[in-house]
């Protein structure tokens, strides 16, 4: 979607700090960590939020390549949290569906 922020770091029209990416999905730094590790993982093709997500496949690769990066990337190996904010009720500010992966140290509640 041409004004969609995350299709524009896809697309390399806005830099970000890469982490992985693959054929389906781009992973890079927040621009502002709330952790010592906070990455967001974004499928390429555009979906604007959970909820209006009807596709399991892309659902199940989101979710495998947030265990691939976490674990294998990031090496987050203590643990980590996994949060996806859901439209605006639940603090959802880019209407592009993304993870957040939160790690680094102890996590409080
Ligand atoms: P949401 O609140 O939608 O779940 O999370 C959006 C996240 O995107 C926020 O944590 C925010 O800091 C991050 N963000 C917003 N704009 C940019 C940007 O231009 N680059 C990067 N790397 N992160 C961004
Ligand atoms: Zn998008």
């Amino acid at each position: 979607m041409s004004n969609c922020l995350f299709c524009k770091i896809i697309a390399g029209d806005i830099p970000c700090n890469k982490v992985y990416e693959n054929d389906h999905v781009l992973a890079f730094h927040d621009i502002h960590p709330k952790a010592p590790t906070h990455v967001l993982i974004i499928p390429k093709l555009h979906v604007a939020t959970l909820a209006d997500c009807d596709d399991p496949a892309l659902l199940g690769t989101l979710m495998d390549s947030v265990r691939h990066v976490a674990d294998e990337v990031l090496g987050l190996t203590d643990g980590y949290r996994v949060i996806i904010n859901v439209r605006e009720g639940g603090g959802q500010e880019v209407f592009h569906l993304h993870a957040h992966i939160l790690g680094g140290k102890k996590l409080p509640f």
